[in-house]
């Protein structure tokens, strides 16, 4: 008799996966991963931060019993959520208008957003930008969504084609579910502007769109509130939407999954049945989220001391990537390529949009042993003191041709 799973088949490999055991199993000792999606400090390491450090000393001197958490997640935690991403001051927080529950990092937030959606309206089509974090269009695939790219990015600016982007929202039905990525676009490192983040508003009260912003870096571009921009343009609208967010990156707690899905009503009466729903969504997905990161997070964003260590933490790894692009781009220039690379200094967030092609990209693995997304995607914050000169002089060798 046949196995049960002899028709299963191999599923395709995640290209990013499949670049990092590529880099894994390389055996020059000068080699560079920027293929990767986290933030590494100048030695090349994940860092645990000093706010984290304290946090979790505390709570193992505390011992605290492990019971279920409340299916949305606790208020300390989901309170220091909202006030992250809508402004402790915010008049939506005050009217009850704001649900919010922790979620399996970013990832989770927008599996349990899209769940809810596709019983709010099952037609609807989700809308990602081109191009788009991959997972974004998977994820809604799976929940049962058509999915379409609108225009973003703009090869010959390395900027966004905004023409191109309202266009086409123009033309969407009412009810589209809008992905917009709130900062530090991944994988481009091309943000909207103030302005346009207003027009994009506008578009979609006049079209009736649900704006769902994937706010996975704050901090990461400028800080923490000029980072919010577009969830505060968003708020001021009297619109009703959903942000997905995460303390993977601003916390560097990467592999504790803390996360959490928002969404603006109308009403506190609204929220109220919102979030009955919701917490159905998640009561068959997981039961309730997990107690330590969550735990971590909020002791230190209600901690003056810890909020202040955590505060100083983040800018210091934001300097530290904005360093990385300018360094990157002099070091470029200094080895006499014609080639102009200063847009990287003008990308945002831990990703740029090179322009180096797939040739390129190839020949660098090949030659230099510095692996990229064919797509021309690097992490900036895989640089270091070490290895920047390194990069830039392959970066120069394979432009030249
Ligand atoms: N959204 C975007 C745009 C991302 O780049 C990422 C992570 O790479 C996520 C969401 C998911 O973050 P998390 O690791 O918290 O699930």
């Amino acid at each position: 008799s046949s196995s049960i799973f002899a028709a299963v088949e191999m599923a395709p490999r995640d290209p990013i996966l499949g670049l990092n055991e590529a880099f894994n199993a390389d055996t020059r000792s000068h080699k560079v991963n920027l293929g990767v999606g986290v933030y590494y400090d100048d030695n090349g390491k994940i860092p645990l931060l000093a706010a984290v450090k304290a946090a979790e000393k505390a709570r193992l001197e505390a011992m605290p019993p492990r019971g279920y958490q409340p299916i949305e997640g606790p208020a300390s935690y989901t309170q220091a959520v909202q006030n992250l991403l809508l402004g402790a001051d915010s008049e939506l927080i005050a009217a009850g208008r704001v649900v919010t529950a922790q979620a399996l990092g970013g990832t989770g937030a927008l599996k349990i957003g899209g769940d809810f959606l596709k019983r709010l309206n099952p037609s609807a089509k989700v809308y990602i930008s081109d191009p788009s974090w991959e997972n974004h269009r998977a994820l809604f695939e799976a929940a049962g969504f058509q999915v379409e790219n609108y225009p973003y990015y703009d090869a010959a600016t390395r900027g966004v084609n905004f023409a191109g982007m309202k266009d086409c929202l123009l033309g969407l039905d009412a009810g589209s579910v809008i992905i917009l990525h709130a900062c530090c676009h991944n994988p481009t490192g091309a943000d909207l502007s103030d302005a346009q983040w207003a027009e994009v508003v506008e578009i979609c009260r006049e079209r009736g769109l649900v704006p769902f912003l994937d706010m996975a870096y704050q901090g990461f571009a400028e800080g923490i509130e000029p980072d919010a921009v577009a969830v505060r343009l968003f708020s001021a609208s009297g619109l009703q939407f959903f942000v997905s967010s995460s303390f993977s990156k601003s916390f560097s707690l990467y592999g504790e999954r803390v996360g959490a899905l928002s969404i603006i009503t109308a009403s506190k009466e609204e929220s109220g049945r919102v979030l009955s729903q919701l917490k159905r969504v998640i009561r068959t997905n997981y039961s309730n989220p997990p107690i330590h990161g969550g735990a971590v997070v909020a002791a230190v964003l209600s901690s003056t001391e810890l909020r202040q260590m955590w505060e100083d933490e983040l800018a210091g790894m934001r300097d530290r990537i904005r360093a990385m692009r300018s360094g990157l781009v002099d070091a470029i220039k200094a080895q006499n390529v014609a080639q102009d690379f200063s847009f990287v200094i003008q990308q945002r967030g831990m990703f740029s949009y090179t322009g180096l092609t797939a040739a390129q990209v190839e020949r660098m693995k090949d030659e230099f042993g510095i692996y990229a997304v064919s797509t021309g995607r690097i992490c900036l914050a895989a640089l270091n003191s070490k290895n920047i000169g390194y990069v830039a002089e392959a970066i120069a060798q394979v432009v030249k041709g």
